[in-house]
């Protein structure tokens, strides 16, 4: 995308959302490209209206803040080529005694941006079935498009007016995100520049002005009204592209009494976002790498077993069948690719097997799905693990105790849908999957995967600390009716929280009790870190966090999230980044 057509495409989004009979801001930006490089403070000067460009000599404050607003007008144009995957997790909170807060209630949306649009949302929709399950009811909530969508606004600051003449932007100090240095903003609405301006603060990488993070509320916010407190980051995601990724909102408090007179019990709630370059990079690179390599020779195998049995055939075809609802979710961004934290699934898997004398051909394979809501499957050979599930189990015992039921599956070969062996039963509607790959199980199924998954973990290295996959089940069991959302799979099965691995009698004989400190789960976030861009996951490396007091501990709960931002230039994005304006010069205040 050429930086011409991002200053287009700017132009029309911002004429249709404020009109405004005269306006400098339009022939700025049409001028950004030619006049950028060669004279940085025209772009400066022609920001302003003319008679006041006339007037006022800039300061080098008021040069960088330019800058900054120049490069969040092109973000807010860059932004409307992407269709990112958006989901929005809320929880209520209601006070406890013992460890501050607890879930009180809770709420989940999951959809695909549009972001041409504004602010569109496409829900991904749920079978009738599934919906029955859902205590609470998502669409309740969720049932205007109203909500949703007024959390995706959070990726934005302002997209009608962020400039000089609408805001004091006030410079505070230098500060570190991560490896990024930042110059450090406070941000206020003029008086009389209109409602629903932004109030807070802001973060800006210091080498082209992009807004990396900014914390605060839409003015005009009252207890009342339904702008919330947020904190909002972008993610570089290669040269000079940064993309929303998560926003972290809350409002209200247990403690607060003035909580009371809210529309609404007091909440946190986080929105992630990714996707964004789903399904397009790999395959391109791979059929540009194919046709570049010679073709093979012929070889002459006629030697060799080369024919397949009727037993290897329906493996054949089981597999691929497996293969394409795998490639499906990929592509449409719900699984993420073959990665870093599959690889530590795929250990305990070899762990299990191994100890168990199992030689399953082909072999097991383990995936993560993007989502928070807490779930697993089994699509044929390959086992598939939530991000959300992953994230708060709190050792590798409970995370062997899921796997040993996903393996379960596998050993009494309950299989797939071999329909999906065909390849027209991929074409449907994007936003129809859940109603499309139905991968529960029945009762009788789950009963057995439970039973073979305790057999299974007898055998191996995890029975002597099993205990705590049990605390985690328990702890989750309790938790349950507080948080019926995160519990509700969007594709696969729920939890096992009813399995017992073993009775207390077992502890007592072969386990010591658990210590008081004992964490039984973790946080939402607690593990995982996404690339927004690629879908690419890895192990967060956090350092040990030392003793941990009781309302630390936060079980399934959602925390704001601190990001360590980083700078990526191993991304193949950075060809379509160039339609943001690169910023030269560099007066710094
Ligand atoms: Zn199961």
């Amino acid at each position: 995308m050429s930086r011409f057509t991002a200053s287009s495409v700017l132009l029309s989004f911002l004429s249709r959302q404020r009109i405004v009979p005269f306006c400098p801001l339009r022939r700025s930006l049409g001028g950004i490209k030619r006049s950028l490089k060669a004279l940085p403070a025209a772009l400066v000067l022609s920001a302003m209206p003319l008679t006041a460009a006339a007037q006022q000599l800039t300061s080098p404050s008021e040069v960088v803040v330019d800058k900054i607003v120049a490069q969040e007008h092109a973000e807010v144009g860059l932004l409307r080529q992407y269709s990112p995957l958006v989901e929005t997790y809320i929880q209520h909170l209601r006070p406890d005694e013992q460890v501050g807060t607890v879930p009180n209630g809770d709420k989940y949306f999951l959809g695909r941006a549009e972001l041409a649009k504004g602010v569109e949302l496409e829900p991904l929709e749920h079978t009738v079935g599934l919906m029955h399950k859902v205590s609470g009811g998502i669409r309740e909530f969720f049932s205007t498009q109203f909500v949703p969508r007024g959390f995706l606004q959070m990726i934005y600051l302002d997209t009608n007016g962020f400039d000089r003449q609408h805001y004091k932007i006030e410079y505070l100090r230098r500060e570190f995100l991560g490896e990024v240095r930042c110059l450090v903003f406070d941000v206020d609405p003029l008086p009389y520049s209109g409602k629903g301006r932004f109030v807070g603060r802001i973060w800006v990488e210091d080498q082209d002005y992009h807004i990396v993070r900014f914390n605060g509320a839409y003015g005009g916010s009252s207890l009342i009204s339904n702008y919330f407190n947020f904190d909002s980051w972008r993610m570089n995601v290669g040269k000079n592209l940064w993309l929303p990724a998560f926003v972290y909102c809350e409002e209200g408090s247990v403690r607060d009494p003035k909580t009371k007179r809210l529309a609404f019990k007091p909440f946190r709630s986080q929105t992630r976002l990714w996707g964004y370059d789903v399904g397009h990079a790999q395959q391109e690179q791979e059929l540009t790498k194919l046709l570049v390599e010679s073709s093979p020779g012929i070889s002459d195998k006629t030697e060799t077993a080369t024919d397949y049995s009727p037993l290897q055939s329906q493996r054949l075809w089981n597999r691929q069948a497996e293969d394409n609802v795998v490639e499906r979710l990929e592509r449409q961004g719900l699984l993420a690719p073959h990665g870093e934290v599959d690889k530590v699934l795929e250990a305990v898997i070899n762990n299990l097997e191994v100890t168990n004398n199992l030689d399953i051909q082909p072999e097991v394979r383990c995936r993560i799905m993007m989502t928070t809501t807490l779930e697993s499957f089994t699509l044929g050979r390959t086992i598939v693990l939530s991000r959300g599930l992953v994230d708060v189990l709190p050792d590798e015992t409970s995370l062997a105790a899921i796997l040993a039921h996903e393996l379960g599956h596998v050993v009494l070969g309950h299989g797939l849908d071999t329909q999906l062996g065909f390849y027209d039963s991929l074409r449907y509607d994007d936003k129809e999957i859940f109603r499309h790959f139905d991968v529960a199980r029945p009762p009788w199924e789950e009963q057995a995967a439970n039973q073979k998954g305790i057999e299974l973990l007898r055998n191996s290295p995890y029975k002597e600390h099993y205990r705590t996959a049990q605390l985690f089940l328990e702890a989750l069991k309790n938790r349950s009716k507080d948080i019926p959302n995160l519990i509700s799979p969007n594709l696969g099965d729920r939890v096992p929280t009813s399995w017992t691995i073993a009775s207390e009698d077992y502890f007592t004989e072969s386990d010591e009790k658990p210590s008081a400190n004992v964490i039984v789960a973790l946080a939402l976030g607690g593990r995982i870190a996404i690339d927004p861009w690629n879908d690419q996951l890895r192990m967060l490396k956090s350092k040990p966090a030392g003793i941990v007091a009781e309302s630390e501990k936060m079980p399934f709960q959602i925390t704001p999230l601190v990001f360590y931002l980083m700078r990526k230039t191993d991304n193949a994005s950075s060809g379509s980044a160039s339609g943001v304006a690169k910023l030269a010069g560099g007066t710094k205040p």
